[in-house]
């Protein structure tokens, strides 16, 4: 019988969660849906001087409007310390690991000393081999002893990871490491270890920066008699212009694209196939990730972050999605984008909101640029672009326009039809073209001289306001 497959995301509460680390979330949640594994979250918040435990909550809101749910956990590092000091004990009592009574003043000089004569500063062993007398000294002394783990002198690491595949590691480039400093606190690469041996993770798919600490996990491993899980090293996400992503790029929080008004299916799609690939379709359901996602198909090399080719899947999927669902989406753009206050964006009718997104959503790329056009349609606070009104508001179109404002004063109902019918009808009294006013009717309306169609978007301003911004026409 095959092992469950057991897998982990392990976020430092430290940052917001970041597209990298989204999509190492991702790669995690699809191999266990792949393999109806389990899918467990861990949170490694034992360095206290950079936590920031109000992130907790910013990252489970990304991962849950990402539809990333963990089947286990949030286990939090800093409420398992006794489990660290029991595994500690455990490799202490084995004669596995030693205390180190070197203070930080003295480990500090000897690190010196090494930068000097430009060696690597490692630890060299004094420790190790302490004399009983030596020992009672620094006991008597009051040093708080740290534990470090004994490490075989020379050899060789060999990491197979899944996807950088075979990585060597000399031992000599080691030394004894801390696992438990003097104050109690575990390091970074025992609580992993411990935790990944305790919590069965048989695939550990982390980001590449942390390949460096393999090796020790493996002596680790190696150290509690414990099987390796299968290490698989993700690649790096970096900008456009190769850096690393940060701030300067843009938008790199999962919660920043949310609140631009990208589509979670999009962004989904979107890191997948950042530096995964099946072929080269570039559209996957949920279902047609997990069922085709692997890891030997993540690339090696870093994947570039394309803000365009995400916002062009925003757009497919805006196409494709539910109407409905969208509408009711947008509720929260009226407020944010200073349209509507909260009530009147809860009051605005369902129906409303999808004829909105049905006459607007093949130009839009965002949920926010589906919503402004509200600006024009819901309220009477919009912006006229500038010059328009000069261009095309002349005053023997405006007169037209006012001429127009009462022939659709009795229009019933005031459906595109029925609207449509009666311009043309109007039209030809007056013994014009419907290209003669369309634009300066758009102007009045919109302040705009793009957007849908006229008669849509008549419809949808309703005709109150309509003949308003029409006998205004000129006015401005
Ligand atoms: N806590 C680490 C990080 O946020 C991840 C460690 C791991 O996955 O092993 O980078």
């Amino acid at each position: 019988m095959t092992r469950t497959v057991r897998v982990r995301f392990a976020p430092s509460p430290t940052g917001e969660l970041h597209v990298g680390g989204a999509r190492t979330a991702l790669f995690n949640w699809l191999f266990a849906r792949k393999h109806q594994g389990v899918f467990i979250l861990r949170f490694e918040d034992t360095d206290i001087e950079r936590n920031r435990p109000e992130l907790i909550e910013p990252i489970l809101e990304s991962l849950r409007w990402l539809g990333l749910l963990w089947d286990e956990g949030p286990y939090f590092q800093s409420q398992r310390f006794s489990i660290y000091h029991e595994w500690a004990d455990r490799l202490l009592n084995e004669g596995k690991a030693y205390k180190c009574y070197c203070t930080p003043e003295e480990l500090e000089q000897k690190r010196q000393r090494a930068l000097a004569a430009k060696q690597k500063p490692l630890y060299d062993g004094r420790c190790r081999h302490l004399s009983s007398q030596d020992e009672e000294r620094f006991v008597r002394e009051g040093r708080q002893p740290a534990l470090r783990l004994k490490i075989p002198e020379s050899g060789t690491i060999i990491v197979n990871d899944a996807i950088r595949g075979r990585v060597e590691f000399d031992l000599a480039e080691l030394d004894d490491f801390i696992i438990l400093r003097s104050d109690g606190r575990p390091t970074y690469n025992f609580a992993v270890v411990v935790d990944d041996i305790t919590m069965g993770i048989t695939h550990v798919i982390r980001a590449d920066e942390h390949l460096n600490n393999t090796p020790k996990q493996m002596l680790l491993y190696q150290a509690f008699g414990h099987p390796l899980p299968i290490f698989a090293h993700v690649p790096m996400v970096l900008a456009k212009d190769r850096s690393k992503l940060s701030k300067r790029h843009g938008a790199t929080a999962v919660l920043e694209f949310r609140d631009r008004g990208v589509l979670p299916e999009a962004l989904v799609n979107y890191l997948a196939r950042l530096g995964w690939s099946h072929g080269d379709q570039e559209i996957f359901s949920r279902e047609e990730l997990i069922e085709n996602f692997s890891l030997d198909a993540v690339h090696p090399s870093a994947a570039i972050f394309d803000e365009e080719k995400l916002l062009w899947l925003n757009q497919h999927y805006l196409k494709a999605s539910d109407p409905k669902r969208l509408g009711e989406l947008l509720r929260p753009f009226l407020v944010k984008l200073g349209i509507l206050s909260e009530a009147e964006a809860r009051a605005v009718p369902s129906e409303k909101l999808v004829q909105m997104v049905m006459i607007f959503r093949e130009r839009a790329k965002t949920l926010a640029e589906l919503a402004e056009p509200a600006r024009y349609l819901l309220t009477d606070d919009f912006p006229y672009e500038p010059g328009a009104v000069q261009k095309f508001l002349t005053e023997e179109r405006a007169v037209l326009l006012r001429g127009l404002a009462e022939a659709l004063a009795a229009v019933e109902p005031f459906t595109v039809t029925e609207i449509e019918r009666a311009t043309r009808a109007y039209l030809d009294s007056q013994g014009k073209a419907l290209k003669e006013i369309a634009q300066p009717c758009r102007v009045a309306l919109t302040g705009r001289t793009t957007g849908a169609g006229l008669f849509e978007t008549m419809e949808l301003i309703g005709r109150e306001r309509v003949i308003a911004r029409l006998r205004r026409a000129g006015a401005h």
